[in-house]
């Protein structure tokens, strides 16, 4: 007979980094970080249609220092790379990013000198999200893919292990 079974009902067990998940994800602070077309789908998706704040993460902020999640909304010129690294650099730890679209997830159309060729050159990135554009559909479906992960994250020094490794995967690149 397992522990749980001998537990009266209402009790739950649970562990201390499954509580740190959700708290992580139902309260996600989105960095502003849209920088082509994509960007007019991410800004929808906060709207009333789409509810955003229904994931707990309606608010969108300009301050990296209170930003755990940044979504990368549009393609990435060479001249915004090093800003958009220097405001990943800002924001605390844990914190996650999305690629949002073809052209941050790899460049698309603009194969060219003047356009990162996928984000992940520049930061790790945890959910890569097809689509020219991605519908708002598509990017709240990311969110709560990315919810999961949240949800799984290891604690501390697991994590920042995690996000080494990713680095040194893109430095190898
Ligand atoms: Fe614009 Fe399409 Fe690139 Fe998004 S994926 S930034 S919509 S060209």
């Amino acid at each position: 007979m397992g522990i749980e079974e001998k537990l009266p009902s209402g009790v739950m067990l649970t562990t201390v980094e499954q509580i740190a998940g959700l708290v992580r994800k139902t309260s996600m602070w989105p960095a502003t970080f849209g920088l082509a077309c994509c960007a007019i789908e991410m800004m929808s998706v906060g709207g009333p249609h789409y509810d955003l704040a229904r994931f707990g993460m309606e608010k969108f902020g300009a301050t990296p220092r209170q930003a755990d999640l940044m979504i990368v909304a549009g393609r990435v010129s060479q001249k915004m790379a090093p800003v958009l690294r220097q405001i990943y650099d800002q924001m605390p730890e844990p914190k996650w990013v999305i690629a949002m679209g073809v052209c941050a997830s790899s460049g698309g159309m603009f194969n060219n000198y003047a356009v990162v060729q996928g984000v992940d050159h520049v930061v790790p990135v945890d959910i890569y999200l097809p689509g020219c554009p991605p519908r708002p559909e598509m990017l709240l479906d990311a969110v709560l893919k990315l919810h999961d992960k949240v949800q799984n994250t290891k604690l501390g020094a697991q994590r920042r292990k995690e996000i080494d490794e990713e680095e040194e995967r893109r430095m190898r690149r």
